[in-house]
């Protein structure tokens, strides 16, 4: 029996897995694997308690007798919940996150030893930081990086089996302080827009507010499938999609999973899935079905950005681990299916005040709405200001396959702002001739008084559009299932950031020739409305027309991630990142190389697999149905039989057909791919890869699929669709 054949057995003996719920009450057991706020409060003095926030809150440095006490209470906390480890958890630039597990255990001299964990320990560590990507920055400066706690993500206790680690979320950096994570430019542009934004808010609306912190809210969509049935498929293990496979009779046409019932197996996935969530501290919420056949989203509650960042990153590593009990694998590829939607991360983005407002939400008070209008235009303004930088952003080998597959957004980046802001910023538009007046009169006039606090037609929303306005939050559709949001965040909170600071700018000039402050941040909005109207676009996302309109437009639409990179170098670029101290130079051109790096070994990886699969289990099982034809063939001869127009010497000539150019086509990729491995510079070695990528891979494919259709499925080596998604 073959190797299919096996693992469908497999996969039919699998029954649901019993949860052992906890408690019926999820207040009982939430956070409680998080040392905490509360956590550190009752375990700390008051006095190491204040000063520990002041570093959390206002980011003050910690002192080291705070960190010593600190790291003492954490340690207690862990030991008594039976942990024997600790790591510093960060996120390098591969994408997943890293860990390097060291015991608190210490053997003394008497010959026995202690439990230790050291302030200084909490506060730095030295991983060996040679396997993890630098982009050359180590090679050129300094061999080793460290890690540094960030005290404003709590640390956790990480479950695995009976074995638990305390995990201290840090920043990871060179000695020469370049950033070779996420984590620590993230936190920069987040200090940046939260300056940015305090300081509109107080000069220009509100003087109460002292914090200005971004919110997010990740909506992650995944697909679920049978493990044995992974496991059968060395394309899924080794690429995390499939390299071939016919698509199914049943499709997703009928729409019959969206919204249904999701079954026993699923279901207890979830269940525990959401329970060790919320063990963390990770404010699980809703649960459904997506589009897809097998296909599902998962929607935490927003918090701040940081957190919620890390909160993701956590829980794609909680899915993986739940879903092995279950007997399931979770494939978090954008686009592991041909021809069956694929998977994002919507990225629900705010700003909230110290005073507790969300400064994207529409008020029923007509003042209030100057200062929402002011974030609302602001954010478009940056968006058309920097939508290629935006699309680099999202970025990756797995994420082109995605964008612009017609259920996805395009990989032009435009915002959909629905029908009544489109109506509200009209109106200010062309309201030129407003006097301030007293009371809300001016308002009225502006048309801005009457904003609904809740927009109904924008829960209705454009599933087309990569940037929307949902209400009180833009949701950035474009991010891809498999990345670290913090890409996407970094370059969201930069480019509003430095938009908030141009505007200050603009509105000060005014007000510095007499103009009163109201009208100038209307006269400033008015222009900036005007100035970005060509990012606006409400209409179908994926039809042809918007393509050629939005060339027309000056938009960028690039379709792959080497190009896309290229924005990360623009003067442009350089000047905002640069210039606010968010990334230096070298950090810029580094972050390049090791994306272009990540990028050519993916469509390496993949080249070979397409290369294996169809010259070591495609070709010799069509080869086999083909020779059994042969033989009917002669038998058919034998007695005596028209072989000419029969179905198996037809058969045996479409099958040599496709055989045949399977053949050359991947003797051609691997020619190519060996030219390309002689490319020195990383950029073109990259393009190159991607032109191998769209020569051969869906070619290869589309006559692997006709051979999959014609050979006995019995002799058919790799599980199909309707296998893997029914
Ligand atoms: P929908 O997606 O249907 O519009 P939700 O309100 O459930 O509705 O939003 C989806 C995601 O957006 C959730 O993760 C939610 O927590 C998040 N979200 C809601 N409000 C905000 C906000 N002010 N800032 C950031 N994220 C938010
Ligand atoms: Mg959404």
């Amino acid at each position: 029996m073959n190797f299919r054949f096996k693992a469908l057995e497999k996969a039919l003996s699998h029954e649901p897995v019993p949860v052992n719920t906890i408690s019926s009450k999820i207040s009982e057991y939430y956070g409680q694997n998080v040392f905490d706020k509360e956590m550190m409060r009752s375990t700390l003095s008051a006095d190491i308690y204040e000063q520990l926030m002041k570093t959390i809150e206002k980011g003050s440095r910690m002192e080291p007798h705070v960190a010593e006490a600190v790291a003492s209470a954490m340690r207690s906390w862990a030991i008594d919940k039976g942990a024997t480890h600790y790591t510093h958890w960060f996120q390098p630039l591969t994408g997943a996150t890293a860990e390097k597990h060291d015991s608190f255990f210490e053997p003394g001299s008497d010959g026995r030893g202690i439990e230790k964990f050291k302030g200084s320990a909490l506060v730095q560590q030295e991983p060996d930081a040679s396997s993890f990507p630098s982009g050359g920055i180590r090679n050129t400066f300094e061999a080793r990086g460290y890690t540094a706690w960030d005290p404003t993500s709590p640390a956790f206790l990480m479950e695995n089996g009976s074995a638990k680690t305390l995990c201290i979320p840090t920043v990871f950096v060179s000695y020469t302080s370049e950033a070779l994570d996420y984590k620590t430019p993230l936190l920069k542009t987040l200090a940046f827009i939260d300056k940015a934004a305090t300081l509109v808010c107080q000069e220009l609306f509100d003087k109460n507010v002292t914090q200005v912190k971004a919110s997010l809210g990740i909506e992650q969509e995944y697909f679920l499938i049978d493990r044995a049935i992974y496991q059968s498929r060395p394309d899924l293990v080794m690429a995390g999609r499939t390299v071939f496979g016919h698509a199914p009779a049943k499709g997703q046409q009928l729409d019959d999973h969206y919204f249904g019932s999701i079954p026993t197996r699923v279901h207890n996935y979830m269940v525990e899935l959401e329970m060790e969530a919320h063990k963390l501290g990770i404010p699980i919420r809703t649960r459904h079905n997506e589009v897809a056949p097998r296909q599902f989203e998962l929607a935490p509650m927003f918090e701040e950005a940081n957190l919620a960042v890390d909160h993701n990153q956590l829980l794609m590593d909680l899915m993986d681990k739940v879903a092995e009990r279950h007997n399931f694998k979770v494939l978090l590829h954008e686009k592991p299916f041909a021809n069956v939607n694929g998977s994002g991360k919507h990225n629900n983005w705010s700003l909230i005040t110290s005073t507790g407002k969300n400064l994207l939400a529409p008020s029923s008070k007509a003042k209030e709405n100057l200062q929402f209008l002011t974030f609302f235009v602001n954010t478009i303004k940056a968006v058309h200001e920097y939508n290629g930088l935006l699309r680099a952003s999202i970025a990756s080998e797995s994420n082109d396959f995605r964008l612009g597959a017609n259920e996805a957004p395009p990989a032009i980046v435009s915002a959909f702002i629905g029908s009544q802001m489109t109506k509200v910023l009209n109106e200010l538009e062309k309201n030129s001739t407003i006097e301030i007046e007293k009371g809300d009169n001016m308002y009225m006039k502006l048309g801005i008084n009457k904003i609904p606090p809740i927009l109904l037609d924008n829960t209705d929303r454009n599933r087309t559009s990569p940037f929307a306005f949902t209400g009180n939050k833009f949701e950035f559709r474009a991010v891809g299932s498999s990345a670290n949001s913090a890409s996407a965040m970094i370059v969201l909170n930069a480019i509003v950031g430095q938009q908030l600071l141009r505007f200050k700018a603009d509105v000060d000039k005014l007000t510095s020739k007499g103009e009163k402050k109201e009208m100038a941040v209307i006269k400033v909005l008015r222009r900036y409305i005007k100035e970005s109207k060509d990012i606006r676009f409400e209409g179908n996302g994926y039809s042809d027309e918007w393509i050629a309109e939005a060339e027309r437009r000056g938009l960028t639409n690039i379709k792959n991630t080497p190009e896309a990179l290229d924005e990360y170098l623009t003067d442009k670029a350089k000047k905002l990142f640069v210039d606010n101290k968010l990334f230096t130079e070298v950090e810029l051109e580094a972050r390049q190389e090791i994306r272009l790096e990540n990028y050519i070994m993916r469509v390496q990886i993949e080249s070979r697999i397409i290369g294996d699969l169809s010259q070591n289990h495609i070709i010799p099982a069509v080869l086999r149905y083909q020779h059994q034809l042969v033989k009917g063939l002669n038998g058919m001869k034998n007695i005596g039989l028209e072989l000419e127009g029969s179905v198996a010497y037809e058969t045996v000539t479409e099958i040599s057909t496709h055989l045949n150019t399977v053949k050359t086509l991947v003797r051609g990729m691997i020619e190519a791919r060996k030219a390309a491995n002689k490319i020195e510079n990383t950029r073109e070695k990259a393009i190159y890869y991607k032109d191998i990528r769209e020569q051969y891979f869906s070619q290869i494919r589309y006559h692997v699929d006709k051979l999959e259709f014609l050979v006995d499925d019995s002799m058919w080596p790799l599980a199909k669709y309707r296998e893997i998604l029914f």
